[in-house]
């Protein structure tokens, strides 16, 4: 068995030490191809898991929560915070406590204040009436504060069962698989069930204690860019590498394309800049105002793509806001799952987004 490697995952395979990689536990020694308990749980939950429904569906099942005991896991991802926020959630958790869950921290510069942007995380929370027992800010991707999300669970389930709740593509498989790793010590197999009493594809997952692990279906919001792109652009809007801010020196009319998602006019104020925090896969493109429409009409598509000309078809129109930012701090102009845009000047502005229409725009205090 030393000698061996895990069939899913590669590990050097190992029958000593249940607590390290690649342990396979006593019943599972004779199957072929032999895989360890990691790579076990984390294939049959696969299994089990992974739908997304419509909000309708979502709050049905929400709805259950404030009659229960239990810690409520809410995975927000900080490149879309906004967007990924669950409105009302407080109404339906009743008095259970709620832990924010901060995903997607690796894509920030790495001189992030960490301090500060954990104090804006409150301050948005509050603002969307939500209370929050604790914040932890993590990177599922790559392992960054998931220690500390281990441990915040630990200290606020006491002996409760959690439930696990998120929008879709926030990386909540990511974090389930890394809890359920991490908490089920299960010389017994795994038996993932769909949740009793529901038609919801929540899935069940037992704990050593009596207690579960309950994922709720991702949530689809269509105020996202990301729920209402063409799939073949997903990729590309979705960054996996620290965002590279890029700052533009702008006089008012001049005008930013990205790709052929959206559209930023600098319509009044005096010359002053915008820093731009998109996907390194959505080119930005800039030009005079005045020569906008036109370009848009004849080159979306192909110089400004993503999307295709064919995923155009799919995607909704662009519609315009026009947002007013006053004077003082820096402000994010938000387009959810696009990114942001800081606006630095300190004598305010007025500018245009154009975003598919229903997706969210919004102005916020500045993240960073
Ligand atoms: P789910 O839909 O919420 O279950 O999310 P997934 O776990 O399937 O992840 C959705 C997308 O986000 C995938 O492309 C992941 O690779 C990506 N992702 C998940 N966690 C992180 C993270 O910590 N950082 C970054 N940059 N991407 C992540």
């Amino acid at each position: 068995m030393n000698a061996k490697k895990c069939a899913g995952c590669g590990v050097a395979l190992q029958i000593e030490d249940a607590g390290r990689p690649g342990f396979v536990p006593e019943a599972a020694r004779d199957r072929e191809p032999v895989i360890c308990q990691r790579c076990f749980r984390i294939k049959h939950y696969n299994d089990a898991s992974s739908v997304a429904v419509d909000q309708d569906d979502f709050l049905r099942l929400l709805g259950g929560i404030a009659s229960t005991d239990s810690l409520v896991v809410h995975i927000v991802d900080l490149f879309d915070f906004e967007g990924s926020m669950i409105s009302g959630l407080q109404r339906f958790v009743g008095n259970n406590p709620v832990l924010l869950v901060v995903n997607k921290i690796d894509l920030l510069p790495r001189v992030t204040n960490w301090n500060r942007l954990r104090n804006w995380v409150q301050r948005q929370a509050k603002a969307n009436g939500l209370k929050v027992a604790d914040i932890v800010l993590c990177s599922a991707r790559r392992n960054i504060g998931f220690d500390r999300v281990v441990e915040a669970v630990a200290e606020l389930r006491g002996e409760r069962d959690v439930y696990v709740v998120g929008a879709t593509n926030v990386g909540k498989s990511t974090l389930v698989n890394r809890l359920i790793s991490d908490y089920s010590d299960l010389e017994r197999e795994l038996t993932v069930s769909r949740y009793p009493g529901t038609t919801l594809d929540a899935v069940h997952i037992p704990l050593d204690d009596g207690h579960a692990i309950i994922d709720t279906p991702g949530i689809v919001y269509k105020s996202r860019l990301s729920e209402v792109i063409p799939r073949e652009a997903l990729q590309a809007l979705l960054p996996d590498k620290p965002l590279k801010p890029l700052t533009y020196q702008f006089y008012e009319r001049q005008t930013l394309f990205f790709g052929a998602l959206a559209r930023f006019d600098f319509v009044e104020g005096e010359r002053q800049s915008f820093t731009a925090y998109v996907s390194a896969g959505i080119p930005v493109h800039r030009t005079k105002q005045e020569r906008a429409d036109e370009l848009y009409a004849n080159h979306r598509g192909v110089m400004l793509s993503p999307p295709s000309k064919e995923g155009l078809d799919e995607m909704p129109p662009l519609s315009r806001h026009t947002l007013r930012i006053p004077p003082g701090e820096p402000q994010d102009i938000f387009i959810s799952g696009l990114g942001w845009i800081t606006a630095n000047g300190k004598t305010g502005a007025v500018v245009d987004v154009y975003a598919p229409k229903g997706v969210k725009v919004m102005l916020r205090e500045s993240i960073l």
